[in-house]
């Protein structure tokens, strides 16, 4: 089957020279995309983000953009229409994603 793997590509985009190191985005993230570093959080698994923007969202200085709601849920419904799988993210549904 040709699997389709839409965490490949997303829109998370992360710049680390504004963040305050605050650790909100590590704490909130479902998919642990983001790891603790030395001054600033580390981008460590990008493909694993699923869009869903709770970074975003909690992160004080807007050092994160994400174009939220295109994820997972957009990946089951075009996995719907195309027939193929539709989420690649790897977490085996402990999140809730791709149950
Ligand atoms: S958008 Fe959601 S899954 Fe992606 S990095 Fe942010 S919190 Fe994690
Ligand atoms: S929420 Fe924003 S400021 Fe806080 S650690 Fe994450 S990227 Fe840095």
């Amino acid at each position: 089957m040709n699997r389709w793997n839409s965490y490949l590509e997303n829109t998370l985009i992360y710049d680390p020279n504004q963040c305050v190191n605050c650790g909100r985005c590590i704490e909130v993230c479902p998919h642990r995309v983001f790891i603790s570093g030395s001054g600033s959080v580390v981008l460590d698994k990008k493909e694993a983000c699923m869009e869903c923007g709770a970074c975003e969202r909690n992160c004080p200085v807007s050092a994160i953009q994400v174009d939220s709601g295109v994820g997972c849920a957009y990946a089951m419904i075009r996995g719907a229409f195309t027939g193929k799988e539709e989420c690649g993210c790897g977490d085996g549904g402990s999140s809730g994603c791709c149950t």
